[in-house]
């Protein structure tokens, strides 16, 4: 089959790997219908050193079921699933506690020996607990904003849930990629009255006011800290959601969080430093977010994805074959595309 790799900084290739096969019991092989890019795999995409071998690439994907071992049950050939971005076995105490990123006999797409979800099909380890059946045949309209329930939509779920986001809480975003959107959207959905997008690209910034951001603020650093006081009396949201995951973000949600407020951060961190100092002890801010446990969320948004309640695959904006994935990632680089929908 042919799936996608990445060698290095800028060279992701889509080429001829061996087919998968069912190698564990409790594994299933589904052929893709959907997957797409991550504006995290535009980290590696910025950075990765060269290699000789690559390494498979892709996380969020939806699947069709082609066959199942002899311990899955609940799952059969022909299926339409949905698979969270990283695989978990659903039983340990960490997946029973809904933190399933944590499983302890889980993993990621595109590890040593696992398929990249940016491929024609994928052998998924522990499917019982990974995949969630989808009540819709693969012709579905919806399969866009399915997909979403992979990451994007889940993710920023979890900055939303764990800030602790209400009908009483103002919040504001901080970044207009798709993480960004899908926190405004599941805000929104979570009632929070007003909703503060920060991001600077306007036909995003568009897109998060139909989601349901109440002002849109586009200027950064200081004057982005001072325009979003300026909005709330001097003195912040409730809840901040951070989701850049670069260091000015940090230091803008702590600027923008009302004392006694809550800062969740989903965007995955590219900093190592950042001032933890005496002024910020002083306003008892609370630090939270991390990865999404996406596989926790999935039933519980799924009745408004199917219902039409919210549209999260919106945040797609264009739709490539397989063999245009290396375009599709140029274009995300150059912020030409939002997020790219992948056609196997
Ligand atoms: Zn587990």
């Amino acid at each position: 089959m042919r799936a996608t790799l990445i060698y290095g900084a800028g060279d992701v290739r889509v080429e001829d790997v061996p087919d998968p096969v069912l190698r564990e019991p409790t594994d299933a092989v589904v052929r893709v219908p959907r997957s797409c890019i991550c504006g995290s795999d535009l980290w590696p995409y910025a950075a990765r050193e060269h290699t000789e071998h690559g390494d498979r690439m892709g996380h969020e994907f939806l699947g069709v079921v082609e066959d199942v071992g002899s311990e899955v049950s609940g799952l059969k050939a022909g299926d339409v699933v949905v698979a969270p971005f990283v695989w978990s076995d659903g039983t340990c105490e960490f997946c029973r506690e809904g933190l399933q990123t944590s499983c302890r006999h889980g993993g990621q797409w595109g590890a040593p020996g696992v398929d990249g979800g940016q491929g024609e099909a994928v052998r998924v380890p522990q499917a019982q607990g990974t995949l969630v059946k989808l009540p819709v045949g693969e012709d579905s309209a919806l399969l866009a904003s399915l997909l979403t329930l992979s990451d994007v939509f889940c993710t920023g779920h979890h900055a939303a849930v764990t800030a602790g986001v209400g009908p009483r809480t103002t919040v504001t975003v901080i970044g207009d990629g798709a993480v960004g959107l899908s926190a405004v959207l599941a805000a929104k959905r979570l009632g929070a009255e007003r909703i503060i997008l920060m991001g600077h690209h306007k036909d995003r910034t568009d897109l998060g006011r139909e989601f349901g951001a109440t002002e849109v603020v586009p200027a950064r650093g200081d004057e982005g800290i001072a325009r979003v006081r300026e909005l709330t009396g001097g003195d912040g949201t409730h809840a901040v959601l951070e989701c850049v995951g670069l260091e000015a973000a940090i230091v803008t949600a702590f600027g923008v969080v009302r004392d006694g407020g809550v800062v969740s951060r989903v965007g995955a961190p590219q900093y190592v430093n950042v001032r933890m100092d005496a002024a910020l002890f002083m306003r008892n801010v609370t630090l939270t977010g991390g990865v999404a446990p996406a596989r926790a969320y999935i039933e519980e948004l799924l009745p408004d994805v199917l219902d039409g309640a919210v549209e999260p695959g919106r945040v797609f904006d264009r739709t490539v074959g397989l063999q245009d994935v290396p375009d599709g990632y140029r274009a995300m680089a150059a912020r030409e595309a939002l997020k790219v929908l992948i056609r196997p």
